[in-house]
């Protein structure tokens, strides 16, 4: 016969651990299976390993959903302040970095504990290294597992999404959907470095490692943050933040002194200084290494007085903006999230249980909500595990 629980939940990482933790504080009787060795493997290294666990300004205005309106429930009800309660009560020092994002002080480890110590105290239980094998959806659910047989009367989809495939990541939850006669949204990389072309990436070589300001514009979108030039392509948090809605063979437009029209300000300085010289002007702007390199490529390096309408047209059509075509992403060996997944329509957007199957629910990354850079996907994994926790045990 199989072992029976109230609550399953598959996937020990960040929605799954904190649902867990709230259906057993409402007095479920809860389990958790992984297949990893390791809970919250991505919590670990994520925000370069001191976990940027929320955003204190997130919004629905930070999401992408084919459905914008689905996540609106579940986050309004538990704040990135709330989440932000519990860092305090478990005593985690944290700081904020850029406005809005809040790490740990110390390390992600901490996050990991605080979520451990509340499924501890809600008596949740977490078995890894498992297997599930076959699920029979007639209720009480059964799972086959490597464990043995098992049933439930909740089960919980938390498997999250294909980024970083060595960390765990699988397309479990995909499939589960499917089978089911869900809807999955096409899914691809999100915050993600682009991949350039053989020729361009060449010529960038020199470049590597220098950050700027700058905005970065793709057809759907914009965003005004540091860009990284790296020996793969480009990186930084603006890059990132638009390879979540860049799609194949776009264009990407990169404006590379967003704080001024580019024009506007050599004109002033063309007269105050007549025989400053382009690449030096460049260099009062951007790193000197990056105006060496313009002037090499695309721009004649000439004294401000000697540049003709012609030169300027052209300093303009490579600097506001610079406009490239990336040759690809990194893909999800290094992408944050996975863009797309489980369509949302068929899900509660306040308890996240599904439609077509009481008792069944999924959280997290693996439905088509994805958050910006800076905190957000783990708002809503937190938000979506408690609507859920909070739901099972009501
Ligand atoms: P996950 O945390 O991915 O958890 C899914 C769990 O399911 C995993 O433990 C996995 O082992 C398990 N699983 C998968 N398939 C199976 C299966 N078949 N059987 C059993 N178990 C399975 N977001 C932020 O907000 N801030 C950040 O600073 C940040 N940094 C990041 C850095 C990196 C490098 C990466 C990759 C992501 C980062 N993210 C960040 C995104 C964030 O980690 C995810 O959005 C978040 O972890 C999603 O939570 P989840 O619980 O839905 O999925």
């Amino acid at each position: 016969a199989a072992t029976h629980t109230d609550v399953i939940i598959i996937g020990a990482g960040a929605a799954g651990l904190m649902c867990a933790a709230e259906a057993g504080a409402g007095g479920a009787r809860v389990l958790v299976l992984d297949h990893a060795n390791k809970v919250g493997k991505k919590i670990l290294m994520s925000g370069g390993g001191r976990c940027n666990f929320t955003h204190l300004h997130s919004g629905p205005e930070n999401f992408i959903g084919h459905n914008p309106h689905f996540c609106k429930s579940a986050l309004s009800r538990y704040t990135p302040y709330d989440f932000l309660d519990l860092v305090e009560r478990h005593g985690i020092a944290y700081e904020e970095k850029t406005p809005g994002q809040l790490f740990c002080q110390n390390s992600a480890k901490d996050i990991v504990q605080m979520l451990l110590a509340e499924c501890r105290s809600g008596g949740a239980q977490i078995r890894l290294r498992t297997e599930i094998e076959a699920i029979d959806w007639q209720k009480p659910f059964h799972l086959k597992t490597s464990l043995g047989k098992l049933s439930c009367d909740t089960l919980v989809i938390a498997t999250g999404g294909y980024s970083v495939p060595s960390m765990g990541a699988s397309g479990f939850g995909y499939e589960l959907a499917r089978r089911l006669g869900i809807n999955v949204h096409t899914t691809r990389p999100g915050l993600v470095p682009f991949t350039l072309p053989p020729k361009l990436l060449a010529s960038l070589a020199t470049l590597s490692g220098i950050s700027l300001a700058a905005s970065v514009r793709t057809a759907d979108a914009f965003f005004q943050e540091n860009i990284l030039f790296t020996h793969r392509g480009l990186s930084g948090p603006g890059v990132l933040q638009a390879s979540s809605y860049w799609h194949e063979d776009e264009a990407v437009a990169i404006d590379l002194w967003p704080q001024a029209d580019l024009l506007t300000q050599l004109a002033t300085q063309r007269e105050q200084r007549p025989r400053m010289s382009l690449k030096n002007f460049l260099a009062t702007l951007w790193p000197r290494r990056l105006a060496e390199h313009w002037c090499t490529h695309y721009v004649h390096d000439k004294p401000l007085n000697q540049l003709t309408v012609e030169d300027l047209k052209q300093l303009q059509n490579h600097c506001q903006p610079w406009t490239i075509k990336p040759a690809g992403t990194e893909g999800y060996r290094t992408a944050e999230v996975t863009v797309g997944g489980v369509d949302t329509d068929a899900f509660s957007s306040k308890t996240l249980a599904c439609k077509q199957l009481p008792g069944l629910y999924f959280i997290g990354e693996v439905l088509d909500v994805t958050g910006h850079l800076g905190g957000h996907n783990f708002q809503w994994a937190w938000a979506s595990a408690v609507a859920a926790g909070q739901a099972i045990t009501a």
